[in-house]
C-alpha cells in the first residue's frame, strides 16, 4: 500500500496553467523528492496529490483507487508543513493524539500510538510540555509524530525544514531519512534544496515551471542531466 500515480494531471489558475500535464508513478515506500525552483509548482503539485487544492485535468490514484474527486481526509495521506501549526494550548502529548482522538479512537489506542511516535521521535521526555516549551527542531518532531499517529499510507511533506537553521536542518534531514527507514512508508518530500534532494531520495523529479525536466535517481541525474536546467539545478559538472 502507498503506490501514487499521476496521469496526465493539470493544474490551473483561472487561465494560468501551473501543472502541464505530469505522469508519474512512485512505488510503495519510495521516497520521492520534487525539487525545483521558487514558483515551479511543486506545493501546487503536492496539494494536489494530498487534495487540498483541486485536480483542474487527469486523475491521480492511489492503490488502485481515483481519488481525484475525493476530499483530503479519505485518501489517507498525511502532510508536514514548514509552519508547524501545533495547538500552542495542548501538551505535546495531546497535539500528537488530537486527531485521532476527534476521530473517536479508544484512550488506549491514542496512548499506544502517541508513545511509539514520541519513541521513535525521541519525544518521551517532552509528552507534557508544551509547544512554547520546545525548540524548533522539537516542535517539527511533535508535527511529524502528528502524521506518524495517523498511521497514514502515505507521507507529504512541503519544505519541512526551512524554517530551521542550518545545523538543525541537517540533523532533522537524517531524522526524515531514518524514519523512512523506519516506517517504510511512501513519502514524498518537496524541497529547493539540491542537497536534501540529493540525500534523501530514492527518485527525483526535477521541475521546471509545471513539467518535468527529469525523473531519475540522485546518481542518474548526477551522473546524466538531461539538460543544462537539471545540470544546473542539480550541480552536476556538465
Ligand atoms: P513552489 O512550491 O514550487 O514554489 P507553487 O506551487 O507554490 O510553487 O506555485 C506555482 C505557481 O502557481 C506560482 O506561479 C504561484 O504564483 C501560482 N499559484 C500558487 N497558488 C496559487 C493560487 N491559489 N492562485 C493563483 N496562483 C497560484
Ligand atoms: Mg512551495
Amino acid at each position: 500500500m502507498g503506490r501514487i500515480e499521476l496521469n496526465s494531471v493539470e493544474k490551473w489558475f483561472g487561465d494560468v496553467q501551473v501543472i502541464k500535464g505530469i505522469d508519474l508513478q512512485i512505488d510503495d515506500s519510495e521516497f520521492v523528492v520534487f525539487v525545483g525552483p521558487s514558483g515551479c509548482g511543486k506545493s501546487t503539485l503536492l496539494r494536489m496529490i494530498g487534495g487540498l487544492e483541486e485536480t483542474s485535468r487527469g486523475a491521480i490514484v492511489i492503490d488502485g483507487t481515483d481519488v481525484t474527486d475525493q476530499p483530503p481526509h479519505q485518501r489517507g495521506l498525511t502532510m508536514v508543513f514548514q509552519s508547524y501549526a501545533l495547538y500552542p494550548h495542548m501538551s505535546v502529548r495531546d497535539n500528537m493524539g488530537f486527531s485521532l482522538k476527534t476521530a473517536g479512537a479508544p484512550k488506549k489506542e491514542i496512548a499506544d500510538k502517541v508513545n511509539r511516535a514520541a519513541d521513535i521521535l525521541k519525544l518521551g521526555p517532552y509528552l507534557d510540555r508544551r509547544p512554547k516549551e520546545l525548540s524548533g527542531g522539537q516542535r517539527q518532531r511533535v508535527a511529524i509524530g502528528r502524521s506518524i499517529v495517523r498511521d497514514p499510507t502515505a507521507f507529504l511533506f512541503d519544505e519541512p525544514l526551512s524554517n530551521l537553521d542550518a545545523a538543525l536542518r541537517v540533523e532533522m534531514r537524517y531524522e526524515i531519512a531514518k524514519l523512512h527507514r523506519n516506517l517504510d512508508k511512501t513519502m514524498i518530500y518537496v524541497t529547493h534544496d539540491q542537497v536534501e534532494a540529493m540525500t534523501l531520495a530514492d527518485r527525483i523529479v526535477v521541475l521546471d515551471y509545471g513539467t518535468v525536466a527529469q525523473v531519475g535517481t540522485p546518481k542518474e541525474l548526477y551522473a546524466h542531466p538531461a539538460n543544462l536546467f537539471v545540470a544546473q539545478f542539480i550541480g552536476s559538472p556538465s
